[in-house]
């Protein structure tokens, strides 16, 4: 028998959250309080991929600002439909060439990602799975688990990753059965990737938290310290106090985050609320995102300036995707002197 959610009336769940999204152009103009044609925004763009904004995050951006460095992340660009040379549509090759028919990603020894959603609580203009074929991964949640039981009886498995999409957007029934079975095996880490607690901070539940039995770690995405608001910094605390470990991946991305100062910020605001940075990742070089390209050396000499103002536990690593390669490849800081 389920129990009634009881929800506070000023507070939506988080499946209407998500139901109320921001998807069109209208629509965000009026949430940032802006003319529709102040808004750089391209149809063809959101015809490739939708716009998809939830208003918890819309609410931190800067009203009347055309050039906020959140909305610049989600905003359906003209430049997005320009082709440029390099930039393709499966820019890490795992579509091609380490998918299996269950949608699962191996790459790295003793890792498995099971790409288990195509949907996500925001689209991120600059995903490098933005033109990820997710339909043919379509797998009901008990298919899901067989593929689960038969990876978790490999010798050679340290890890299993959830990814996407977002895979906080699958039910807590689902998620907690996923964690119960990994957690039997005892010597494997369930790792999940998501964007939801910052997107939409609701998302973290009681009843997701107590989902999450065993060893977790969650590596949220956050780009910028104006995404880390009040409600980003409960929800990732109660994650926290749960024993999640939590870490945080950025991109780095031109016009939003190339900057060292707005990179310790990030790191200021992401260890208040008890998360680590992890990887910052240089571009994938996904078609439609090539404007927010920032190349190898400012990206070197990025880090080399955050590496000086922060301690070593603040600094992400600089990483890129190599397809082909055993793992990320790490870069080196370049320091001034
Ligand atoms: C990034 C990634 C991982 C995890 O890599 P870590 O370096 O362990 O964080 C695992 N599988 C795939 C397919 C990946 O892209
Ligand atoms: S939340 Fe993650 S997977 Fe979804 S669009 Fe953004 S970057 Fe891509």
């Amino acid at each position: 028998m389920s129990r009634p959610q009881l929800i506070p009336l000023h507070n939506a769940s988080w499946q209407h959250q998500l139901r109320d999204a921001i998807r069109s152009r209208e629509a965000l103009a009026d949430a940032l309080q802006l003319d529709v044609h102040e808004l750089p925004f391209s149809d063809q763009a959101t015809a490739q991929f939708p716009l998809l904004i939830p208003h918890a995050f819309a609410a931190r951006m800067r009203r009347g600002d055309p050039d906020d460095p959140l909305l610049r992340q989600v905003l359906a660009a003209p430049q997005e439909t320009t082709d440029v040379d390099g930039f393709n549509r499966d820019p890490v090759g795992e579509v091609e060439q380490f998918r299996d028919d269950a949608g699962i990603v191996r790459k790295y020894q003793g890792r498995a990602l099971l790409v288990v959603t195509g949907q996500c609580a925001i689209n991120c203009r600059y995903c490098f799975r933005r033109h990820y074929p997710y339909a043919d991964d379509a797998r009901s949640s008990s298919e899901r688990l067989a593929d689960l039981d038969r990876l978790l009886r490999e010798d050679d498995l340290c890890e299993i990753l959830l990814s996407g999409g977002d895979p906080l957007l699958l039910s807590d029934n689902h998620l907690g059965s996923i964690a119960k079975r990994i957690a039997a095996r005892g010597d494997v880490t369930l790792r999940i990737h998501t964007r939801l607690p910052i997107a939409i901070p609701d998302r973290v539940t009681e009843s997701l938290v107590s989902a999450l039995t065993g060893r977790v770690v969650m590596v949220v995405h956050a780009n910028h310290d104006a995404e880390i608001d009040a409600a980003t910094r409960s929800a990732l605390t109660r994650l926290r106090d749960a024993g999640v470990t939590l870490l945080n991946q950025s991109v780095l991305l031109a016009g939003v985050n190339d900057d060292a100062q707005v990179l310790a910020s990030l790191s200021d605001r992401l260890f208040e609320a008890g998360v680590l940075p992890y990887y910052l990742h240089l571009l994938d070089p996904v078609a439609g995102a090539a404007h927010f390209l920032v190349d190898d050396t400012t990206a070197r000499r990025i880090v080399g300036q955050l590496a000086e103002r922060r301690p070593g536990y603040l600094v992400p690593r600089l990483v890129r995707e190599v397809p082909g390669a055993g793992s990320k490849r790490e870069l080196a800081p370049l320091y001034n002197a």
